[in-house]
């Protein structure tokens, strides 16, 4: 089958030219029957493509890869990863390629990259499939995450295949389009380290600071720039999840990229309730992955990654350990500013509030929503009517009225900014009732639910008459939540 011709999308393959040996040459498996469920228009059109292009029979071939482009070569990824803790030395794309990369309008270097494409060399003993539910989750929460001005991968696209996928019950199989700065990962540099070979390691630097950190180039030490800069993303990132309650649910440096984008939305899930311990995730029973925990979490990953380039960073092994170390120490306080930051906005407060004031005004406001099981998002959302007068929408959902009125005095008297707090707090965000009942109600075939909470959640902060339910907290029916690796 060939491709779109009036396609203007040129793809290149540079991640499989400059990095062979982390590059297997590979092709997607044939789908019976592909059925488009989902196409990120404006997303297609950032890209170069015509959506109605992408929807024809040519344009699904190219969505999951049976057809590829010219200038394409799909590759399964290799990388190493701690899972668990535990390091795997191969790992890579056991269900995924890489189709290779295409300049969006703007300029930028993106990765077309599809997931449930078949198995790889990689796939050890799964079967290199995904099902239609999981694909559309990640959909969902991706599309969520980057209209809450989260750095994401971002989907593009989730085609049926026709083909039924093993699960615990045959299950209707589909294909994500996946599109991102990269999918370089700790993980990434951990294989090219673990290789030995210090040439393809450097190379693999060069090809990430080249794609995300151009400045580290002309650094007096640029492998040890690429390791700040990373840091400084990803203390950023996890402290923008935090701000929203959002749990990732399987941070194993395979699943940590080095541009600072959300990745791998599988066991991920946003909190209801306020708790610093909320795990959801099936298989985490030691709370490794829990919301408190992300933080540190990130923080040992790029520990992992220091030791990654180690070699890189200087020749003499001592002086590499002490230098790595020191830009570490940079993690925590970058965190805590950016995190400090951020509920500074989520509470309204104006400038010049300083910081010993308003961290335990946060910290504390935290503490009571913990106490009082309140929602989380809805209590912030419902913080602004406060401070025009009505405390009620985040009063009412506290037991403990006293605590909160005190905490609210104390908060009221700094002056905060209720518009400012409304284009911080969002009221939409895909709960997971929400998206459970979204992804029953497609993978039995009606796609409304799904395609009307991608809409809703597509502008969070953007309150709207009719949406009622979708800013309200789970059914007390639905009960304890549970997600799932690797479906
Ligand atoms: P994850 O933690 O979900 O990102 O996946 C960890 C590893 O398992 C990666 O190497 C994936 O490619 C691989 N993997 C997950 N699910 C499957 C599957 N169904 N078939 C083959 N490989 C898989
Ligand atoms: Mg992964």
């Amino acid at each position: 089958m060939s491709v779109p011709t009036d396609s203007k999308v040129t793809f290149g393959g540079r991640f499989a030219r400059e990095l062979p040996e982390m590059a297997v040459s590979w092709g997607a498996d044939k789908a019976p029957e592909p059925r488009l469920l989902a196409l990120n228009e404006q997303l297609a059109t950032e890209l170069g493509f015509e959506p109605e292009v992408l929807r024809s029979p040519e344009g699904l071939a190219l969505l999951i890869g049976t057809s590829v482009p010219e200038g394409a070569t799909p590759v399964a990824q290799a990388y190493s990863g701690h899972q668990f803790g535990s390091f795997n030395p191969r790992l890579g794309d056991g269900r995924a390629l890489l189709l290779g990369e295409v300049t969006d309008v703007e300029g930028r270097l993106r990765d077309i990259h599809l997931k449930g494409s078949g198995r790889t060399p990689f796939a050890r003993g799964g079967d290199g499939l995904a099902a239609v539910g999981p694909m559309l989750r990640e959909y969902i929460v991706s599309e969520a995450m980057q209209a809450l001005a989260i750095p994401t991968t971002r989907s593009l696209a989730v085609v049926a295949t026709g083909r039924e996928v093993r699960r615990e019950t045959m299950l209707p199989g589909a294909v994500l389009t996946r599109v991102a700065g990269s999918h370089l990962r700790v993980g990434s540099f951990q294989y090219a380290a673990a290789t030995g070979n210090l040439d393809l390691l450097k190379r693999l630097a060069d090809h990430a600071i080249s794609r995300h950190y151009p400045a580290a180039a002309s650094a007096e030490r640029p492998y040890l720039a690429l390791f700040e800069s990373v840091i400084a993303a990803q203390a950023s990132l996890v402290a923008q999840w935090m701000l929203v309650g959002f749990i990732h649910g399987v941070m194993n440096t395979d699943n940590m990229t080095i541009s600072g984008e959300t990745i791998d939305y599988g066991p991920c899930a946003f909190m209801d309730v306020f708790d610093y311990s909320t795990v959801y995730s099936s298989i985490d029973h030691g709370g490794r992955y829990a919301y408190a925990n992300q933080p540190l979490i990130a923080e040992w990953n790029l520990a992992r990654l220091a030791e990654a380039l180690l070699q890189l960073i200087d020749d003499d092994q001592e002086q590499g350990v002490k230098l790595a170390v020191g830009a570490l120490e940079a993690f925590r306080p970058q965190y805590s500013s950016a995190w400090l930051a951020g509920m500074k906005a989520k509470l309204g407060l104006p400038d010049g509030v300083e910081d010993e004031v308003a961290s335990p005004l946060a910290n504390d406001v935290l503490a009571l929503l913990q106490e009082n099981h309140v929602d989380y998002t809805a209590f912030f959302r419902g913080l602004a009517s406060a401070v025009r007068g009505d405390a009620r929408p985040a009063r009412d959902r506290v037991l403990d009225v006293v605590a909160f009125d005190a905490w609210a005095e104390r908060w009221l008297a700094l002056g905060p900014d209720a518009d400012a707090m409304d284009r911080v707090n969002p009221v939409y965000i895909p709960r997971n009732h929400l998206v459970e009942e979204a992804l029953e109600a497609a993978t039995a075939g009606d796609l409304e639910p799904m395609t009307r909470l991608v809409d809703v959640v597509a502008r969070p902060f953007d309150e709207r008459p009719g949406l009622e339910r979708y800013a309200a907290g789970a059914p007390d029916d639905f009960g304890a939540y549970t997600t799932y690796c690797g479906t």
